[in-house]
């Protein structure tokens, strides 16, 4: 390993890949990467793959509209096939409040060139016969939204960052971060000391604990989220169903599985990632209701991953106004994984350049102090 270079980053997963992905295209490839584990066993690996445009908040749409027009070039450039498809997301609502805030969400989607549509639940039917809709008093489509599988993105990125000759480490662990006079000085790990003056903060769940070994406060909380996949059908179900009442979301992958998962409002913060029957019990039942032919489904395999959520469900991008050359690239909530393609962009442009073709400043971790906060409200608890 490298004991000196530009940038040092922490965390083989969407985020930091992709930075280097970007940054190594751009012509920067002084640069080390650290996983502590394989590429992909952070949320990253564990994610169910969803790409949706439908926010309620303009920044997630903007950031998930461009990073759908990446993921549509992703195969091609990173001479992998990354299973992206798309079929579309049907959010379905049970109030006429959330019906209501699915019109706006539309109407500001739109505005934005996004091409979601607000339906009744009837006309939902012609795109998901199978759904019922009772009890149900709206939905809304986006066809642009779809799927893809995160190992082969992750295998894309290091196969390709590996061919630039950028240096990535697996089964490396940070321990530290040496600051002197407000200036970063060197990363620790247990395979040695690396000297540098910049650090990119991708450690997704574990993003506060890096930042606290500079010294830096974070408001990020990890939070345990469950998901399952089930026995192979043929394709029946083309968009990822989802619903922020019930906090449950499925589509059917490429290879015919149902892959989903349910929020569980009672989750306390943690760093468990263990599996639970209740989530398989309070999944089928909440599925069943929407899909009753998924009724005889067999599950075949659970697992479990960390949500690293911010306060407003927003991502912490950009410096650290007391650290500059701590760069934040975390706090992606439950859809960090769809955004990654243009947010990992924007912080190669921040790192080469100093500043963005989006201005991501209102994303920067300083929003916690000045109270400058906007919620989004369209997530998966
Ligand atoms: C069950 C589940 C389902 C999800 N579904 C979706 C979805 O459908 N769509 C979507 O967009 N998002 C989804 N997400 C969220 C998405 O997975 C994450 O937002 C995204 O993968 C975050 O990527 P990341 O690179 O920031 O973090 P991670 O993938 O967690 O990567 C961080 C890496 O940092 C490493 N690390 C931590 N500490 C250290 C250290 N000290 N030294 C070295 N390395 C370290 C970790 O090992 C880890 O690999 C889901 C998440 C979960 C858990």
């Amino acid at each position: 390993m490298r004991d000196r270079a530009k940038l040092v980053i922490i965390g083989g997963g969407v985020s930091g890949l992709g930075t280097a992905y970007h940054l190594a295209k751009s012509g920067f490839t002084d640069i080390v990467l650290i996983e502590r584990g394989y590429f992909g066993s952070g949320a990253t690996g564990r994610c169910g793959g969803g790409i949706r445009q439908q926010f309620s908040e303009e920044y997630n749409i903007i950031l998930a509209r461009e990073s759908v027009r990446m993921f549509e070039k992703m195969s091609e450039e990173l001479n992998q096939d990354i299973g992206f498809r798309q079929g579309g997301y049907l959010i379905l609502a049970h109030t006429e409040e959330e019906a209501e805030h699915l019109r706006e969400n539309v109407r500001l989607q739109n505005s934005l060139d996004v091409p979601s549509r607000y339906m009744d639940p009837s006309e939902a039917l012609d795109i998901v016969p199978h759904l019922n809709i009772e009890g149900l008093s709206a939905a809304a489509y986006c066809p642009t939204d779809g799927v893809s599988q995160p190992f082969l993105v992750v295998k894309g990125y290091v196969d390709t960052l590996k061919k630039m000759g950028v240096e990535l480490h697996d089964h490396t662990e940070v321990k530290g971060i040496k600051v002197e006079n407000g200036e970063i000085k060197k990363v620790i790990t247990d395979k040695g000391d690396i000297e540098t003056n910049m650090v990119l903060n991708a450690a997704g769940a574990w993003s506060a604990k890096i930042a606290e070994m500079a010294g830096v406060e974070m408001p990020n909380k990890p939070y345990r989220h469950e998901i399952l996949a089930t026995e192979h059908m043929k394709p029946w179900l083309r968009p990822m169903i989802i619903s922020f009442h019930t906090g449950i979301y499925f589509s059917q992958s490429h290879d015919g599985e149902i892959v989903g998962g349910i929020g569980d409002p009672d989750e306390p913060s943690s760093f468990r990632i263990d599996s639970s029957l209740e989530f398989l019990e309070r999944f089928a039942s909440v599925a069943v209701r929407y899909i009753p032919v998924m009724k005889k489904l067999k599950v075949l395999r659970q697992w479990a991953g960390l949500y690293d959520v911010t306060p407003d469900a927003r991502p912490i991008l950009g410096p650290v106004d007391e650290l500059p050359g701590l760069i934040q690239a975390n706090g992606y909530s439950g859809h960090g994984f769809m955004i990654h393609p243009m947010v990992t962009k924007l912080l190669a442009e921040y790192i080469i350049d100093g500043k963005t073709s989006i201005d991501i400043e209102p994303l920067n971790l300083r929003r916690f102090k000045t109270g400058e906060i906007i919620q989004e409200a369209n997530v998966v608890g």
